[in-house]
């Protein structure tokens, strides 16, 4: 089960979660895009990674929102490496909000970055896994695949979709040899999460401390975040998983927030 050679997209890897999976699959050998919002940002985490090795990383400017980029970035990863082996669909934002207030602009654009982003990726990388007969689509889910959680309607409703988007690929893939699973992981300390410990103290009127110790990881057995090390290592279980008896599956790692 290695990575040596496949060519792996992986969507919002500049940073957090992302850049901790390109990480992990460069070290294995893998050829890996640094697909993000700002080229310089991708630029640097891919020169970083090549460094690294043995694996090496190029970077590709792509608004997973926006068809077109997304289009000529997977056009350019063909282009330069011939194939697609693995997307992981990453790229994610979190907006908090109380229903009642919740902005009509923040509730499309979080829909639009999950969802669309991974609809308008699969999209553009499938007809090349096809082509080859083979491919692992992984989405990043969430706990909010599973759960709900106050204040976050709009992450809730898209993460729960990204589930029935990867069962619909893996029926349609599995013909061309095409698998699709979710990682679920539990709350990881990335820039996405430290912005929201502020904003939930101020909406829910109680201190950061409790969010942290109550909101966070009041239901984990051991009160422990979950690592940004742990999801690279499941994003790798089904990047490198041998075949496709592992498809339409989410795994969840939350340190028991979320049992099933
Ligand atoms: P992060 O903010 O550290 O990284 C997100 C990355 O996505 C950034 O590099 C950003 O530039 C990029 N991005 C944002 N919008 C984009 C767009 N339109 N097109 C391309 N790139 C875009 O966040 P993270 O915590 O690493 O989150 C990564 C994924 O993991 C998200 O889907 C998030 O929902 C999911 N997740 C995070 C946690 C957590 O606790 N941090 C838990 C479960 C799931």
């Amino acid at each position: 089960m290695n990575l040596k050679n496949k060519v792996c997209i992986i969507t919002g890897a500049a940073s957090g979660i992302g850049y901790g999976i390109a990480k992990r699959f460069v070290a294995d050998g893998a050829k890996v895009v640094i697909a993000d919002l700002k080229l310089d940002a991708a630029q640097k985490a891919a020169d970083e990674l090549t460094a690294q090795g043995p694996g090496e990383a190029m970077a590709v400017e792509m608004n997973v929102t926006d068809e077109t980029q997304v289009n000529d970035g997977v056009a350019k990863v063909v282009e330069t490496w011939g194939k697609i082996d693995v997307l992981v669909s990453n790229a994610g934002v979190q907006i908090v909000h109380p229903l009642e207030n919740f902005p009509f602009d923040d509730w499309k654009k979080l829909l639009s970055i999950h969802l669309d982003g991974a609809f308008l990726t699969s999209k553009a990388i499938l007809p090349h896994m096809y082509k080859a007969g083979s491919g692992s689509i992984i989405f990043m889910g969430s706990v909010h695949s599973k759960e709900a959680s106050a204040l976050k309607s709009a992450y809730v409703t898209a993460k729960h979709g990204l589930l029935g988007l990867a069962r619909v690929i893996s029926k349609e893939g599995a013909e061309h040899g095409v698998r699709a699973n979710v990682i679920c992981p539990g709350f990881v300390k990335t820039p996405l999460v430290e912005k929201q410990i502020p904003e939930q103290a101020r909406d829910l009127g109680i201190s950061e401390e409790d969010v942290v110790n109550k909101v966070m990881l009041g239901q984990t057995v051991d009160q422990e975040f979950t690592t940004i090390d742990d999801v690279a290592e499941v994003a790798h279980v089904f990047a490198a998983f041998p075949t496709n008896a592992l498809t339409g599956q989410s795994l969840v790692v939350s340190h028991g927030w979320y049992m099933n």
